[in-house]
């Protein structure tokens, strides 16, 4: 059973070490759990199986517990999660609104045939539709799974979510009319052909899964997030209130990656930063203990 009242999570992969950009999320997701005297939950992202690594994983958890932070056990892990994710795609699909994609890279860049200025989706500039009506009847190991955007779009009504962040202006309604998201973002795949999910698809359902209240995460995200809301809709889960927090930057003010080892926790660690150190860094008090 979820736990009842506030619940938010905080959801690394385990590709990499831990650096300021997640310790900041991680203090933020646990400070607002804590404020609200609910629950903050760890979840771990490893869809990606070939990417994702068990020492990382270890390596995470041991930093976020030195930096104070405590969550219930045993933790989600994503790769345990793909009949949940097979269950959903079935629903999808027998709305009528998934087709096989067989396009490469390379044939998605040619059929786009200017550049798509301002164009960008959640996931780069949107799919321009060579698979689209293929039946499903068709859909082969080697196919991916896309989601047509326009007949999903036309069965929801606008679709909104509560900020209660402030990065795209003051706390309060989002709101998108559907066929403005279906534009922007096109058909997106919601399961990659070597995973047989997606990020967008695994984090809707394991959400509303967990029984998350408010989902705390970067701002990077923004983007993605009413299309989170329209899977949500499709799929009759509830939409949680979201909190897109500021990114941290490096010196030259780009965002920090997994590859910025410089960044890494486990660095600051080793030269002797305490959790202390790192809340000032990132600017935050640390948590109580
Ligand atoms: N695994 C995702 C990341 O590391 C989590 C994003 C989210 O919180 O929705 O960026």
């Amino acid at each position: 059973m979820p736990p009842e009242g506030y619940v938010t999570r905080f959801a690394p992969s385990p590709t990499g070490p831990l650096h300021l950009g997640h310790a900041f999320s991680a203090l933020t997701a646990f400070a607002r759990a804590r404020a609200a005297g609910g629950t903050f939950l760890l979840r771990i992202e490893d869809i990606d199986r070939g990417r994702c690594r068990p020492a990382w994983e270890a390596a995470l958890k041991d930093d976020l517990r030195w930096l104070g932070l405590s969550w219930p056990e045993p933790v989600l892990r994503q790769s345990g999660r793909l009949p949940a994710y097979r269950a959903a795609l079935d629903r999808l699909a027998a709305m009528g609104l998934l087709y096989p994609c067989r396009c490469t890279r390379g044939d998605i860049r040619a059929a786009l045939s200017a550049p798509q200025e301002g164009a960008e989706g959640p996931d780069g500039p949107p799919y321009p539709g060579t698979c689209r009506g293929r039946p499903m009847a068709e859909a082969g190991a080697t196919d991916a799974l896309r989601l047509d955007i326009a007949q999903a779009a036309a069965l929801t009504g606008p679709l909104t979510y509560l900020e209660t962040g402030g990065e795209d202006g003051p706390p309060g309604p989002r709101c998108e009319a559907p066929a403005a998201l279906a534009a922007r973002a096109g058909d997106v795949v919601l399961a990659r052909r070597d995973l047989g999910t997606s990020y967008h698809l695994a984090v809707v359902v394991d959400d509303a899964a967990q029984g998350v209240t408010e989902v705390v995460r970067g701002a990077d995200l923004i983007g993605a997030t009413m299309l989170h809301v329209l899977l949500q809709k499709l799929l009759q889960l509830r939409t949680p209130s979201y909190h897109h927090h500021r990114l941290i930057r490096d010196a030259a003010g780009r965002r920090l990656a997994k590859r910025d080892d410089a960044r890494a926790l486990a660095r600051y660690r080793a030269e002797g930063a305490r959790p202390a150190d790192i809340a000032a860094m990132v600017g935050l008090r640390p948590p109580a203990a």
